[in-house]
């Protein structure tokens, strides 16, 4: 018996369990101090009344004999699939059901994907992003590339002609950095991508925080549905991280080796998931109906508060940082040369602050540090007053 490659190749620890590992020490030592955790980018408020109320729904009707179903459909009901081909059509893009697959979240979704494609890829990777692309890499055999997002090219690299690659991971808006790429920076992507018969990973995850001309989803790009798959999530839009429901998009038109990858997806998602439940998809769909939407736009603008009022006390303070914007993330500089983990222990220590150390999502996220917009309107002022402390 042996265990897989990848044990030996991937860090011990995830990085939110490191840094819940660190926090666990600092309460043993300190049971009564209040710690504030901006860390993980996890949500405080509560699903929404319309969505509340198609979850009674239908549990009542899964404990009636006349309307009680079994088993989902492996790639969801077609009610939820029309709601999000309705909403792409709001936005001037079209779908066919069948090329939508309903999961229990992208980040499930991003790292299932890989099981369609040969080991023998080459996957480019940014530098800094959501840690999950480079552990499922590495987990599926992949060789990994990365690209550069540096303050240099405003965290929003581009493609460089002379590097390879097969598989290419976006996440716009960017998580940790919050930067968004726009329609024409996205077409480079795209003519990059079809040039060397690549395949692109989009993951929209934070496509509702966008406030600018943005692209909200890879497929406003034209030809596209040639080269790139699109990952989203009812997570941060609609307080679905307990919920779990997300779904990806895989175009007919995407082929590769003469295959199509819609139907290997298709494949992969009928063998080894069974569906989501019916009460989760119905919460889906009424997020995406108009009341859902009204109310669910609240949670956004309540969490860009939050944004705020970071944003505002490191103008006051005059330290840099990037996001907030498009995104529910702050990319603050560390301050006084401070590597990320040391930042990561004076605010734990001197002010009892969680934040992510900016390393944890790669080399270039080094000296940075993310500080999550998710919580309460009282915790995030408490943060503040207490970060107002905070000496140069
Ligand atoms: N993609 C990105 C960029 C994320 O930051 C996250 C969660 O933090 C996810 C995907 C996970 O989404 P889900 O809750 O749908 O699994």
């Amino acid at each position: 018996m042996k265990i897989a490659e990848w044990t030996q190749k991937l860090k011990k620890n995830y990085l939110f369990q490191s840094v819940a590992e660190k926090v666990k020490s600092f309460k043993e030592k300190n049971p009564y101090a209040n710690i504030i955790n901006m860390g993980i980018g996890d949500v405080s408020l509560p699903i929404c009344k319309s969505v509340v109320n198609s979850c009674i729904k239908s549990a009542n009707e899964m404990g009636n004999i006349e309307s009680f179903r079994g088993y989902s459909p492996n790639s969801g009901y077609d009610f939820l699939k029309k709601s999000i081909q309705q909403d792409y059509q709001d936005r001037n893009i079209s779908l066919d059901l069948d090329e939508i697959f309903i999961s229990d979240g992208a980040k499930s979704d991003m790292s299932n994907i890989l099981d369609i494609f040969s080991s023998d890829n080459v996957c480019l990777i940014p530098d800094p992003v959501y840690p999950v692309y480079l552990d499922t890499s590495i987990m599926n055999g992949m060789t990994v590339k990365f690209i550069n997002a540096t303050e240099d090219n405003n965290f929003l690299p581009l493609p460089d002609l002379s590097v390879k690659s097969d598989i290419i991971y976006i996440c716009s808006p960017n998580n940790p950095t919050g930067a968004s790429y726009s329609k024409p920076e996205l077409k480079l992507w795209v003519d990059y991508a079809l040039s060397c018969d690549a395949v692109i990973l989009f993951d929209a995850a934070y496509e509702s925080f966008i406030e600018d001309d943005s692209c909200k989803s890879i497929f406003e790009v034209e030809n596209s549905d040639l080269c790139a798959i699109e990952f989203k999530s009812f997570s941060k839009s609609s307080g679905f991280t307990g919920m779990r429901c997300g779904y990806s998009i895989v175009p007919k038109k995407l082929k590769r080796n003469g295959e199509s990858l819609n139907s290997l997806w298709s494949r992969r998602h009928s063998t080894k998931f069974n569906g989501v439940p019916y009460i989760i998809q119905r919460a889906a769909e009424a997020c995406l109906s108009t009341e859902g939407k009204k109310e669910c736009s609240k949670f956004i603008k309540y969490y860009k508060e939050n944004s705020k009022s970071i944003s505002k006390t490191l103008d006051n303070l005059g330290i840099k940082y990037f996001g907030g914007k498009n995104s529910p993330y702050i990319w603050m500089k560390c301050i006084n040369d401070m590597n990320s983990w040391e930042f990561f222990d004076y605010l734990l220590e001197k002010f009892q602050i969680v934040g992510t150390p900016g390393s944890g999502f790669g080399k270039n996220g080094e000296g940075f540090f993310r500080l999550s917009c998710f919580g309460s309107h009282e915790n995030t002022l408490e943060a503040c007053k207490r970060l107002e402390n905070m000496k140069k």
